[in-house]
């Protein structure tokens, strides 16, 4: 018995880390998945083998190729935005260019992403975007570019919600702590400063948020949206 049976679901950044980890979880439901990748190819090619799941390359930085990719699908049962990049160093050294994909992968792919899967979407649809905790709590220098993509997301879920609730589409934000992928390994050179932060001390597992997308996506959440779901390991307490 599943939830996501037959269900078609595109993930948009599933290569690797936390993206591959929902990729996983949506194909052992029996849900027909689809998920994008820029960099990574063979990550990409290695996990559409091992899951199923198909692979399509599509730069979230390219809006028109982004957009086109989500109008191939056709209706969606559930669409999650995964695909994040983090700039970090001091703003006033940083390339403006630099952060203006940031910019366009973090901000600007949800919000086209969600409008093009909306037109298509059918009624109790699901629309999840990964922000972080960093969209409520920046407690470290370096980060501003991210921390405002990420609080960005917030006004999205909040606005999208009320144009899409009519139809039974709900919008939310699943917003991680610490979660140990490349980007943020559990064994980098920040984990004691991080787990400082922490009440559970550890980083938290991208199969952790997998989980909590997955119960999102699923029919006991139809009257949950406009909404931020933290899962912080208190980070942000
Ligand atoms: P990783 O760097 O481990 O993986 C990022 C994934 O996003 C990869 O599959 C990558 O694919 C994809 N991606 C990145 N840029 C693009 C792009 N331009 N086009 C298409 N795909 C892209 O990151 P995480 O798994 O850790 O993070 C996933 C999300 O979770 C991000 O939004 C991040 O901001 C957020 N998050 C992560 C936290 C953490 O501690 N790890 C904490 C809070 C939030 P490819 O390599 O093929 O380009």
């Amino acid at each position: 018995m599943s939830d996501f049976k037959d269900k078609s679901v595109l993930v948009l950044g599933g290569s690797r880390g936390i993206g591959a980890a929902i990729v996983r979880r949506f194909k052992n439901e029996g849900a027909n998945v689809t998920f994008t990748f820029a960099g990574s190819p063979e990550a990409a090619e290695e996990l559409a083998t091992e899951t199923g799941s198909t692979a399509v390359f599509t730069d979230s930085g390219d809006r028109d190729a982004l957009i086109a990719t989500v109008r191939n699908q056709g209706p969606l049962d559930v669409l999650v935005v995964n695909a994040g990049i983090a700039v970090v160093g001091d703003p006033l050294e940083q390339d403006p260019d630099e952060i203006d994909r940031l910019f366009r992968v973090n901000m600007h792919a949800p919000y086209h992403a969600a409008v093009e899967a909306a037109r298509q979407m059918p009624e109790g649809g699901r629309i999840i975007v990964i922000g972080s905790v960093n969209g409520d709590r920046m407690p470290i220098a370096g980060l501003a570019s991210y921390a405002l993509s990420k609080s960005a997301l917030q006004g999205l879920a909040r606005g999208l919600a009320r144009d899409l609730g009519p139809r039974g589409i709900t919008v939310n934000i699943v917003q991680p702590g610490p979660i140990n992928t490349d980007l943020n390994p559990e064994d980098g050179p920040m984990k004691e400063m991080m787990h400082s932060f922490l009440a559970i001390k550890r980083h938290g597992r991208p199969e952790e948020v997998a989980g909590m997308v997955a119960w999102l996506s699923g029919p006991e959440a139809g009257f949950v949206t406009g909404a931020m779901h933290t899962i912080d390991g208190a980070f942000g307490a």
